[in-house]
C-alpha cells in the first residue's frame, strides 16, 4: 500500500514523488537510531491520508462552529475514549498539532505570564520547551532549570526539592527528551504538594512506555499531562493533553481551542484514534517490553566495547554515549554514522564542555528498530558497527554498510 501510495503521486507530481520516494528508500536502507522517532502502522497512514484533511471541524464534539461535523465527532470521540481507557485519564484533549502545542497549552492553562517555572535544563536532558531562552518558555516565564547529579548523573530529588522551596515556583515540569532513566513522578508530586505548584508531566518521549506498563504513569499524580503520539507511542505526528481535573480540563480545552489553535487536524485525530487502539492491544505491551530490552542490549554491548554512557545504562529506550574518551564529537559521530547508514543524533551530555551543534555525546533510541523487528543480538551487532565506526571508519566502511544492508534486509519495512 505505501509502494501504491507513493507511486500515484510520483505519477502525478514528479518532483514531490521523487523525493518521497528518496525518503522511503533511506528510511528502509538505514539503520534508524533516533530515539525520537519510529515507523507508523499502515492503518495508520491511511488514516493520515484520508479525506478527512478536507474538513474543518472548529470548536469539540457537539459544540464545533461548522455544519458536517457528525463524522469527524465520532472520530474525536473514540480518540478521546480510548486514550482515557489507555492511560486511565478522566479527561483527554487530543487536538494539539505537536508536542509543543501541548506544552504551550499546559503552560497558559496553568500559569501567567512572568510566574516562576521550573523544568529540566536542555543541556541536562530536558526540552526545549521546558524553559530554554530560545523557546516561548523561556521568554514569557521567569524559569528555575534544574538538573542531573555530577556524580551519578540523575535527578536528585532532594535537590529539586530544595530548589523548589527556595523559589518557589508555580508551576514544575517533570519530563525528559534526553534522560535514560526512570523518572519519579510521585516525587516531583510530593515535591509540587509540599511546594505549592501545579505538576505538569512531559512524557512525550516515553508515552509508549507508560501506555504498555513499562514505565510509571505519572497520570495519578500531575495537575496535566502532555505528550506527543509520534515517539514510542508510534502514533501519526501530534500531540494531546490529560488531566484528572475538571475544571483544569476547562481551561485545557479553550487553552487549546480558541487559545492557541484554530481548526484541528482530523485526519491526524483519526490516525490518533487509530493509535491508541493498537496501544490497548496486548502486543503493544510486549513491543514496549522489546524496546526496552532492545536498548539494554544495546547499552551493555556499547559499555562492553568501552563507551561511556551517561549515567552508566538505560531504565528506558535510550542511550546518551559521552564520545569524549573516543575523542569525537557529537556532531562528528553523527556524519561517521550517516555514511555507514546508521542514524542518529548528536546530544549535549550533561555539563558538555562543548557548544549545541557540536556537542560530545550522541542519543541513541531502540522504538524504531524494535518496530522494525531487531533482536537484543541485533543490538549488540549494532553496537560493534558502532564501535568499529568510531575507531576505524575508513576501513571498515564498505564491511559496515553491507552489514547494514544485511539486519535491514532481515527485518524488512513496509514490505505488504
Ligand atoms: C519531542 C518532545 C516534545 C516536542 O514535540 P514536538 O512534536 O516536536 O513539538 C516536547 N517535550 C518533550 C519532552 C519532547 O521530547
Amino acid at each position: 500500500m505505501v509502494k501504491e501510495m507513493m507511486d500515484y503521486v510520483a505519477e502525478r507530481d514528479p518532483e514531490v514523488g521523487a523525493a518521497i520516494n528518496d525518503e522511503f528508500m533511506r528510511q528502509r536502507r538505514n539503520i534508524e537510531l533516533i530515539a525520537s522517532e519510529n515507523f507508523v502502522s499502515e492503518t495508520i497512514l491511511a488514516a493520515v491520508g484520508s479525506v478527512l484533511t478536507n474538513k474543518y471541524a472548529e470548536g469539540y464534539p457537539g459544540h464545533r462552529y461548522y455544519g458536517g461535523c457528525e463524522n469527524v465527532d465520532v472520530v474525536e470521540n473514540i480518540a478521546i475514549e480510548r486514550a482515557k481507557k489507555l492511560f486511565g485519564a478522566k479527561f483527554v484533549n487530543v487536538q494539539p498539532h505537536s508536542g509543543v502545542s501541548a506544552n504551550y497549552v499546559a503552560y497558559t492553562s496553568l500559569v501567567d505570564p512572568g510566574d516562576t517555572v521550573m523544568g529540566m535544563d536542555l543541556g541536562h536532558g530536558g526540552h526545549l520547551s521546558h524553559g530554554s531562552r530560545a523557546n516561548f518558555s523561556g521568554k514569557y516565564y521567569n524559569i528555575v532549570s534544574y538538573g542531573v547529579t555530577p556524580d551519578t548523573n540523575r535527578i536528585d530529588y532532594d535537590e529539586v526539592r530544595a530548589l523548589a522551596l527556595r523559589h518557589r515556583p508555580r508551576m514544575i515540569i517533570a519530563g525528559a527528551s534526553a534522560y535514560p532513566r526512570v523518572i519519579d513522578f510521585e516525587a516531583f508530586s510530593q515535591i509540587a504538594k509540599e511546594t505549592g505548584a501545579y505538576l505538569m508531566a512531559d512524557i512525550a518521549h516515553i508515552c509508549g512506555l507508560v501506555a504498555g506498563g513499562e514505565h510509571p504513569s505519572p497520570v495519578p499524580y500531575a495537575d496535566i499531562v502532555t505528550s506527543t503520539t509520534h515517539k514510542t507511542m508510534r502514533g501519526p505526528r501530534g500531540g494531546f493533553i490529560m488531566t484528572n481535573n475538571a475544571e483544569i480540563a476547562k481551561r485545557i480545552d479553550s487553552s487549546v481551542f480558541p487559545g492557541a489553535q484554530g481548526g484541528p487536524l482530523m485526519h491526524v485525530i483519526a490516525a490518533k484514534a487509530v493509535s491508541f487502539g493498537e496501544a490497548l492491544r496486548p502486543e503493544f505491551a510486549d513491543y514496549q517490553r522489546r524496546i526496552r530490552r532492545n536498548a539494554a542490549a544495546l547499552a551493555d554491548a556499547l559499555v562492553s566495547r568501552g563507551f561511556d554512557l551517561v549515567s552508566g545504562g538505560t531504565d528506558n529506550h535510550l542511550v546518551l554515549l559521552d564520545l569524549r574518551r573516543f575523542g569525537l564529537t557529537g556532531r562528528d559521530m553523527e556524519q561517521m554514522l550517516d555514511c555507514v547508514y546508521i542514524t542518529a543524533n548528536k546530544n549535549k551530555i550533561p555539563n558538555d564542555p562543548e557548544n549545541a551543534s557540536l556537542t560530545s555525546g550522541l542519543r541513541l533510541g531502540t522504538p524504531a528498530v524494535t518496530t522494525r523487528g531487531f533482536t537484543p543480538d541485533d543490538m549488540a551487532r549494532v553496537a560493534e558497527l558502532i564501535f568499529l565506526t568510531a575507531t576505524d571508519l575508513a576501513s571498515n566502511a564498505s564491511r559496515i554498510r553491507s552489514e547494514v544492508e544485511a539486519l535491514c534486509a532481515r527485518h524488512p519495512l513496509y514490505e505488504h
